[in-house]
């Protein structure tokens, strides 16, 4: 599993690195970036609730 970002899409609410902050950063900009691709199978769940609580369906979830 991995994680797509539209970044037009993002607006830097940092909804996502609340709940999954070892994924996903916000830099000093506001600026969200994905901190890893690698998505170990005990955090799907947490990285599966962050993707579809963004608010602007900024993130999907793609198989391999
Ligand atoms: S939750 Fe969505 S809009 Fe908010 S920072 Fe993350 S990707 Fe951007």
């Amino acid at each position: 599993m991995k994680i797509a970002v539209d970044p037009t899409a993002c607006l830097h609410t940092g909804i996502c690195v609340s709940l999954a902050p070892h994924h996903f950063t916000l830099d000093h900009t506001g600026t969200m970036h994905l901190s890893t691709d690698h998505i170990p199978p005990h955090q799907h769940a947490q990285v599966t609730a962050a993707v579809h609580a963004c608010p602007t369906a900024a993130l999907s979830l793609q198989q391999p």
